[in-house]
């Protein structure tokens, strides 16, 4: 205990520090998840904003060995939803005080997708008169794609590393010119330089993946100075190729469980970030959006997309969620925040503090 009292006084964690911060059980994981806690009422306030998250696209170029989406993946549905579905549901996100919306698909990069989302992004901003907020997670694009992307209206950019250890990387990509760790690596970098608020985040609980790995991701996303981050436990697709690693990996239960330890360390290190509640935490525990939350999130993407679609936007079994609709996901959501004290803010974008300071060139002081 006094050693964990001890890494938790100190100002700046080494590699050692939070390898035994993620290794902690009872009375010290308990002292763990309340200074957390601290952290984000301290920094964020009790709080929490939504992103109405529209699944626009399941249809992908990629082939990533964990995801459900992934071109190889034959056993599912190709569905684009048409600009005015897309258009009606970000209304509803407007119409619903959401402050902001979140755009995501499969990845593809052609200049008619490039143009399509530009246009949408413009329509989004005049349905709203500029006050809805979006971000953007379609994957790696070009640097004057992102560029003209920011200059339509998108202002946040997610694009998850996955893993930043390289040889992790390797493991769960193809070995070709389309899943280059350097790519990705480098969209993050231009995404960040163009100016939008930059999120990147991991899979908990991959086959292959060491809690020193964990420590490594989490010292990245300090080194790099990231503004959002995403972070679920990794769970497995039966239609994908790394299902064949399914028994050697740690029970699902402590997967949530070592995420929840990530998103409390990442507070304590990043105080004021976005760290968003995943959905896959709901996957495995009922309640899993919201315990993120008490320990340290602070976003939410309620799922608006239009119910008929969501069954096919399946990453990993048992997706919660594919069976509502958009109403029925505020509802429900709203009821279990209240559980949980935190005061959902409507009607404001809810940007990463971190960003504005980040711009500022300021410490936390
Ligand atoms: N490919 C898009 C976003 C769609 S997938 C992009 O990167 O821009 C969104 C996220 O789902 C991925 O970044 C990945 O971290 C997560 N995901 C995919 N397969 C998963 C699985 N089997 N378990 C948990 N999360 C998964």
């Amino acid at each position: 205990m006094a050693d964990i009292e001890k890494i938790l006084g100190k100002g700046s964690f080494t590699r050692e520090d939070i390898i035994s911060l993620l290794s902690v059980n009872g009375e010290e994981r308990t002292l763990l998840f309340r200074r957390s806690a601290e952290t984000k009422e301290k920094y964020i306030g009790k709080k929490l904003w939504f992103r109405g998250l529209i699944e626009f696209s399941n249809i992908c170029s990629k082939d990533c060995l964990y995801c459900g989406i992934r071109k190889g993946n034959s056993n599912l549905l190709r569905y684009n939803l048409d600009d005015e579905e897309i258009i009606t549901t970000a209304r509803f996100a407007y119409d619903n005080s959401y402050g902001s919306v979140a755009l995501q698909s499969g990845e593809l990069e052609s200049p008619i997708v490039t143009a399509r989302i530009e246009n949408l992004l413009h329509r989004i901003k005049d349905l709203s008169d500029g006050k809805l907020g979006i971000t953007l997670s379609v994957g790696e694009q070009e640097p004057e794609v992102y560029r003209r992307w920011f200059e339509a209206g998108a202002h946040r950019y997610l694009l998850r590393i996955e893993a930043t250890n390289e040889s992790l990387y390797s493991k769960i990509h193809p070995d070709n010119s389309k899943h280059l760790f350097k790519r990705r690596l480098s969209c993050l970098k231009v995404l960040q330089d163009i100016g939008y608020q930059t999120g990147t985040g991991v899979m908990i609980g991959l086959p292959f993946q060491t809690l020193d790995d964990l420590a490594g991701d989490l010292l990245f996303f300090r080194d790099f100075n990231i503004d959002m981050c995403g972070m679920g436990p990794y769970i497995e697709h039966a239609d994908t190729p790394l299902i064949k690693y399914a028994g050697e990996l740690m029970p699902l239960q402590e997967r949530f469980d070592l995420t929840l330890k990530m998103i409390a360390v990442l507070r304590i290190m990043m105080k004021d970030i976005n760290i968003v509640a995943a959905t896959a935490l709901q996957a495995i525990d009922p309640i899993g959006r919201e315990k993120a939350v008490m320990i340290g999130a602070n976003i939410i993407m309620p799922n608006i997309t239009p119910g008929q679609y969501r069954k096919n936007y399946k990453l990993y079994d048992n997706k919660p969620c594919t069976d509502d609709s958009a109403e029925d996901c505020q509802n429900c959501l709203e009821a279990r925040v209240s559980l949980t004290d935190t005061e959902i803010v409507y009607g404001e974008w809810g940007d990463s503090k971190h960003y504005d300071r980040r711009r500022k060139g300021m410490d936390l002081g």
